[in-house]
């Protein structure tokens, strides 16, 4: 692959050690389950373990997609395991989350793309853990018929995500099973069915994008009514992967918080290491305080 832009400081990540990041580690591993901390090998594991936050993937470790950022095997997936949603439920509870974010790997092979499966989730973490916050971020699907969205929407999770990850005209290089308009809609299609429901996205950055680009992409997820965003410097997590084209400077990045409050959004994180599901506990919690 073509020669790196090195590594600026500001993105230096300290090694986990503390005793929250074993014990969740523990756990994780006691219930056979997968996060995506430590699949795409995530910057803030330390931080965010030792406080106990996590974000937990469901539906196995291989995806039916094979975005070029992203570092989960593609492949045929597992078939799902019918136990998967008690034994999430289970280690939310152990580790008294306050609030979980779930996720999965793309699922283009279910007919419902794991919609049911990612309701039971929500319904067996309410059960076994009333007091947690509950975070989706969702795949596209995008060959599903609209009630697999509708049966998400039903289970009333506490905050719909889904990332668009990056502008439009990059979609091709870096999103290539996505639509960019699929995404925005779907965004839009979750607030008309529940305008109570918080809904995020979320945008990589250092891929090439242009900064107007940016700022259309926000001007976009505000059309569709999104509530929260998050926007995180790129990573390549090897050299197969989409080449990381430049590190946006922290000064970048308070230009686009800025230029994102001024659109309105209820919530913004916009730092180098900003991650779709960083802080987004806290991020919550004050949420609920205004
Ligand atoms: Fe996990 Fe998200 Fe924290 Fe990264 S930012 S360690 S993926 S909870
Ligand atoms: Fe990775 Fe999600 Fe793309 Fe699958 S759909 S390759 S899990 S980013």
């Amino acid at each position: 692959d073509n020669a790196q832009p090195r590594k600026p400081a500001w993105i230096r990540v300290k090694a986990p050690t503390s005793e929250g990041y074993k014990k969740t580690r523990d756990i994780m591993r006691d219930q056979k389950l997968v996060t995506v901390c430590e699949e795409a090998g995530c910057p803030n594991v330390g931080e965010c373990w030792s406080q106990g936050h996590a974000t937990m993937m469901i539906m196995g470790e291989i995806c039916t997609r094979g975005c070029t950022f992203c570092n989960v095997a593609t492949g045929r997936p597992d078939t799902l395991d019918a136990f998967e949603p008690g034994r999430v439920a289970h280690a939310v509870e152990q580790l008294g989350l306050k609030h979980v974010v779930v996720t999965s790997v793309d699922r283009d092979d279910l007919e419902d793309g794991g919609a049911e499966h990612f309701a039971q989730t929500i319904r067996a973490i309410r059960h076994r853990a009333p007091g947690t916050t509950i975070e989706v971020l969702t795949p596209d699907f995008l060959k599903c018929a609209p009630s697999a969205l509708e049966m998400v929407v039903e289970a009333r999770p506490d905050v719909f995500n889904h990332n668009l990850e990056t502008v439009p005209g990059l979609y091709p290089s870096v999103r290539p099973g996505a639509r960019y308009f699929h995404s925005l809609r779907l965004l839009q299609r979750v607030k008309e069915l529940d305008p109570a429901m918080f809904t995020k996205s979320g945008l990589m950055v250092g891929l090439g994008e242009e900064p107007a680009q940016v700022r259309q992409v926000m001007d976009d997820m505000r059309s569709a009514g999104v509530d929260f965003l998050t926007i995180g410097q790129y990573l390549q997590p090897t050299p197969k992967h989409h080449a990381v084209a430049r590190f946006i400077t922290p000064e970048e990045f308070k230009a686009y918080e800025k230029a994102a409050w001024g659109k309105g959004f209820l919530m913004v994180s916009a730092t180098p290491l900003t991650r779709s599901s960083y802080h987004a506990g806290d991020d919550f919690a004050r949420m609920r305080e205004t």
